[in-house]
Formats: C-alpha cells, structure tokens, sequence
C-alpha cells in the first residue's frame, strides 16, 4: 500500500504563479512548444494558459520556445502525477524513501565525462575538476585525463562511492541547517549560472543545490566554521539524462572532522515524499554513495580549456552503476 499524499492537479494558471520563473538574462529559451506539451502532458489550450499566466517565450520562426527549467519546474509542482518531471523524480528519488543501509555501502560507478568548448579553434590542454573520493572512503580506478585536443575531450574512470554515518554534533551548525530547512524555501531547477547568485535565488524564495550549499557555507563560516561549498555528481538511474547540478557543503565539524551537508537534497526528498527523514537524516553530515565529490568549488565549473574560445565549456556526464 502506498503511503504517498494523494494530490489533485492544479490549474495551470495556479502552477505558474506557485513557482518563479528564470529571469530573462540567466534564461535559455530553446525548447519548442511541441517539447513543452510533451513534457507536460497538455495540449495547446494548456500552453496558452501558462502563458498568459506569465510563463515566458520567445518566438523563432513563429513558434513560441520556453527555458527548459522553467518547464521542469511547472510539471514538478503541476501535483498532476503524469508530467515527465514528477515521472522523472519520482523515480529518481525512489531510493530516499527505502531504509538507508544499502547507501553506506561501497557501491562502483562507471563514469564518463564530455568536455565540449564552443566555438573552439585551437589544439590546447583541458583542466578537470576529477572525482575526489579518496578523502571519503571511495576509490577511482582506471582514471583516463582529457589529452590535449580541439573542441571536444572526454574523462572516464571508474568511481567507487562509499558511504558513513557521520551526523553533525555541533549544536550550533545543527541549528542553522534547522533555520535554513525551516524558512520554506522552494526547491526549483536553477540554471547553474544562475545559482552562482545565490542572493538572488533566495530573494526569490527559491532555492537550489549549488545555491543552497553557497548560502549555508557563509552561514557556517560566519558563525566560526571552516566551511566551502563543493559540486559533484548525484548519480541517478537516468545516466545523466537529467543533469541535476549538485553541490554540498564541507564544514570542520566540533569533532575535527569534515562532514558533509547536502541540505538541498534534504529539502528536495522532503517534498517528494514524506517517508524520507532517515535520507534526509543522512544529508545532515553523512556521506552517502550516490555523490560523487569533485575538487570543483560550488560555484566553479568542472571544466576548462585553455583556449582562446570567450565561451564557457559544456560538461556532460554520463554515470552508470558499474556491472
Ligand atoms: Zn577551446
């Protein structure tokens, strides 16, 4: 028997004003309106309600494009059960409201990595921030750099994750996590630019992984901690599919050692489902084996190339659970 809410879907008109959309200038509008139906489960009539809900386009060749993020979150919160976002987190999330054992084990992940540069015209030498495991237990074997090249270059390795249950013991980091999770932020999909400005995303209400870890890291450091926002990987069912940007916080606990907040997951899994508290729990300061931490600071990128090329690398990732 499931104990999932019973939810009724929303009007669209009611959805649209329940979220904030990407502003302009941190906005990508290239998803046509056949991929929002799609995505969404509506029809035209569906569409024209979002728009005039305020839902924003732009018209190319006639025909109306929307920010991929802004779709996701509209069907994230449509409460309608059929759109591909709730479909997709559902399934990805799946695991959060399961007893939490089997995510402290050592669990072996095969990962590749795409650099792309665009408009790249030069042979130069790539930068990758690589899985940085090692420090939590886990283990990369097989590691395989990006060479020096043009316009494209791959990382592979395989990565075994590990988990362990190091709860937070300050009482004091404790209670900013506490304030951050109480103050209702709502959890959306924010364009990583985007999340850099961390203000801006929660003077929206709003709040994100990168965004979240940014914030709560200048919490603990004003309170007195060590503490850095860090990206990684979560790694999902979907291969990437949906490139979720992750980040935590690592902070100098009382205890002398670095433990791990992942307090947008928390909050996230909380809105899923309400069966997941030993997850979210375990966000508190635990690792868990499905991230996959890099050297990347929260707000840098994972990749560069040394280049002449002004536009920043895309990075596609691709992590399987190895056979
Ligand atoms: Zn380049």
């Amino acid at each position: 028997m499931s104990d999932r809410v019973v939810e009724t879907a929303k009007p669209w008109a009611e959805v649209a004003r329940s979220i904030e959309f990407v502003p302009t200038r941190y906005a990508v509008r290239d998803q046509p309106e056949s991929v929002a139906r799609e995505m969404l489960r509506c029809d035209s009539t569906g569409i024209d309600e979002l728009v005039d809900a305020g839902l924003p386009y732009e018209l190319k060749s006639g025909v109306r494009h929307f920010d991929p993020n802004d779709l996701y979150n509209l069907g994230m919160y449509s409460k309608s059960s059929r759109t591909q976002p709730e479909l997709t987190f559902r399934m990805l999330f799946r695991f959060a409201d399961r007893p939490v054992d089997p995510l402290l084990k050592p669990k072996t992940w095969a990962m590749r990595v795409r650099l792309e540069c665009p408009e790249c015209t030069e042979v130069a030498p790539w930068r990758f921030e690589a899985p940085d495991v090692v420090r939590f237990g886990g283990r990369v074997d097989d590691a395989v750099a990006p060479e020096a090249s043009t316009g494209s270059a791959e990382f592979s390795a395989t990565v075994t994750t590990t988990g362990a249950r190091t709860p937070l013991v300050s009482t004091e980091l404790r209670r900013l996590t506490r304030d951050y999770l109480d103050a209702g932020y709502r959890w959306q999909m924010v364009p990583v630019a985007m999340q850099a400005d961390y203000e801006l995303v929660h003077s929206l209400g709003a709040t994100s992984c990168i965004a979240a870890s940014l914030f709560l890291a200048e919490q603990f450091r004003a309170a007195g901690y060590r503490a850095e926002a860090k990206r990684g990987w979560f790694c999902g069912v979907l291969g990437g599919a949906l490139d979720l940007p992750h980040a935590c916080v690592e902070v100098i606990d009382d205890d002398g050692a670095v433990k791990t907040v992942d307090i947008a997951k928390a909050q996230l899994a909380a809105r899923l489902s309400a069966n997941t508290a030993q997850f979210q729990e375990l966000c508190l300061g635990s690792i868990y084996n499905k991230v996959i931490p890099s050297t990347a600071s929260g707000n840098a990128p994972f990749g560069y190339h040394d280049c002449a090329s002004p536009k920043a690398v895309q990075v596609y990732s691709d992590i399987r659970p190895a056979r």
